[in-house]
């Protein structure tokens, strides 16, 4: 099995002490950062290099050695920096192509027919992006709030093109833990495995129930709003997992801490950071476990072998 990171194709084996979610520099672009949903506001804008390299060297003490920074063109990616921050950092970043949401996408992805957005993002995955050395492992799109907006639809469609060519896998923003079923329903009417599909945002939603309807057709799913508990406490996520894992499905979990904001970072002033999820909700979600007898192992293989097999070309 091998993965594509930022710098590399490496060995899945190689990949440890993953975090499945994580933003390092991202800014909306000017035209979306001044509607209400941003407002101008200082907080969404992820712009410092040297402020990722201190949360990385964070993340470096608190155990961490691989993760994969989530962030699309549509959402002010910045190839550029992320070539810096690669190059100063240890930590191996699996970076993404395709989209983020509907709402946030420029007249170009409306212009742009399934061809042309299927080669632009396979060419990501297989040369380069935007003129870097970087590539991309992971082709994520979006849905919208209990429906997909067309212009999603016709993104998909082309993910799902640029995934039958480069076997890179396909990770799927869900808004507010929505719309799964309705994304695996179309991904097999197209020929697309479901065990080559990730699901971010699964604990916005804690429906264990509803979760293991997804996991059970092979999609991964990843408990990534870790750190938000104006999201949901973590005594309700170590459950959500719980649940999954004593139904069967303890290979289709996946960590993360999907911080986007300034306020979520201790080098922006606030916290908790990235050195979190290592350092502080592993170890508690551990002893939360080892209450009902599951051993810390269980633990340990979600964070080192279940993104082997999710993120692993297909
Ligand atoms: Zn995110």
């Amino acid at each position: 099995m091998e993965i594509i990171t930022a710098r590399k194709k490496m060995n899945a084996s190689d990949i440890k002490m993953f975090n499945a979610h994580m933003h390092l520099i991202a800014m909306p672009p000017s035209w979306l950062y001044k509607t209400p949903t941003f407002n101008n506001d200082i907080d969404y804008a992820l712009t410092d290099e040297d402020r990722a390299i201190a949360e990385l060297d964070a993340y470096t003490r608190s155990g961490g050695e691989s993760a994969l920074d989530a962030t699309c063109r549509d959402y002010g990616r910045n190839p550029e920096a992320i070539e810096k921050i690669v190059k100063r950092s240890n930590v191996n970043l699996i970076l993404v192509t395709g989209f983020n949401r509907g709402i946030y996408l420029d007249s170009s992805y409306y212009e742009k027919n399934v061809n042309e957005l299927s080669e632009l993002w396979s060419e990501e995955v297989e040369k380069g992006i935007e003129n870097t050395s970087l590539r991309a492992g992971v082709i994520k799109v979006g849905m919208d709030y209990m429906h997909i907006m067309p212009v999603e639809k016709k993104c998909i469609m082309a993910a799902f093109e640029a995934h039958k060519k480069t076997r890179a896998p396909i990770a799927v923003h869900t808004t507010v833990g929505t719309m799964a079923s309705e994304f695996l329903d179309l991904a097999e009417k197209n020929g697309i495995d479901p065990g080559a599909i990730i699901f971010f945002h699964a604990d916005r939603n804690m429906d264990s129930f509803y979760w293991k309807s997804v996991t059970e057709r092979g999609a991964f799913i990843t408990i990534d709003q870790i750190g938000k508990i104006n999201y949901g406490t973590e005594s309700s996520r170590a459950k959500f997992i719980e649940d999954l894992i004593t139904s069967g499905f303890e290979n289709k979990i996946l960590l993360g801490t999907d911080f986007a904001r300034r306020s979520n970072f201790e080098a922006y002033g606030y916290g908790p950071g990235l050195g979190y999820l290592f350092e502080k909700f592993v170890p508690f979600l551990s002893s939360f476990l080892a209450t009902d007898g599951i051993q810390k192992e269980t633990v340990l293989k979600i964070v080192n072998e279940n993104p082997r097999g999710a993120f692993s070309l297909k």
